[in-house]
């Protein structure tokens, strides 16, 4: 797919202010298009769960980081690595956003040498020395959004198995969405199951 390329914008520092600039979408996954009243009672619930959902990955990295680090788990790896444009798609994820933006203070940031994306950097762990690739575009001015792709594993793999379809809990924006095979809708207490590997 075509990637908007517009290099004045950069991404947004605010957590919130990145779920605001998406909740603005007034359909639904399913296509449906919404009332005002409907999208004002969706993005309340959204906060809600946004904030729970901010706690649970703030736990998750410290469960993650206590003996290994968060590249030990696959399923760190697997929310992160949800890619809209691994499929002709656009949409955004917002635990892939948010896990991405939490979790940066666990790299060491530097230049890349790839100029797909509006913004491409080269993430490093402090703890193991994985490397990934971060990139950041803008697809329309409601979609934008984050990916962040293992390149080099340098550690053993001890979490959990992982789940597919992939469980989300605040789920997905844009414009095109993959299908009920690849992600599913779950509760709070599952997906809190899920990432803190119970
Ligand atoms: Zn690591």
């Amino acid at each position: 797919m075509s990637v908007a390329r517009n290099t004045k914008r950069q991404p947004s520092m605010g957590l919130f202010d990145k779920i605001f600039k998406s909740i603005k979408i007034n359909q639904t996954e399913s296509g449906k298009y919404l009332t005002e009243a409907e999208i004002e009672e969706r993005n309340k619930e959204l906060m809600v769960k946004f904030d729970q959902v901010k706690n649970l990955f703030s736990l998750s990295l410290d469960i993650y980081n206590l003996e290994y680090c968060q590249c030990a788990y696959p399923r760190f790896q697997q929310i992160i690595g949800i890619d809209c444009s691994n499929t002709a798609n656009s949409f955004k994820c917002y635990e892939t956003d948010l896990l991405i933006s939490m979790s940066k203070v666990y790299f060491d940031t530097t230049g890349s040498d790839l100029t797909d994306e509006v913004k491409n950097e080269k993430w490093i762990c402090k703890k193991c020395g994985s490397t990934y690739e971060y990139g950041w575009s803008d697809f329309s001015i409601y979609v934008e959004r984050q990916k962040l792709k293992l390149i080099n594993l340098m550690v053993q793999l001890k979490g959990k198995p992982l789940v597919i379809p992939i469980p989300l809990c605040l789920g997905l924006a844009g414009h095109s969405y993959p299908s009920r095979s690849e992600i599913t809708r779950v509760d709070f207490v599952e997906f809190e199951s899920y990432m803190t590997e119970k």
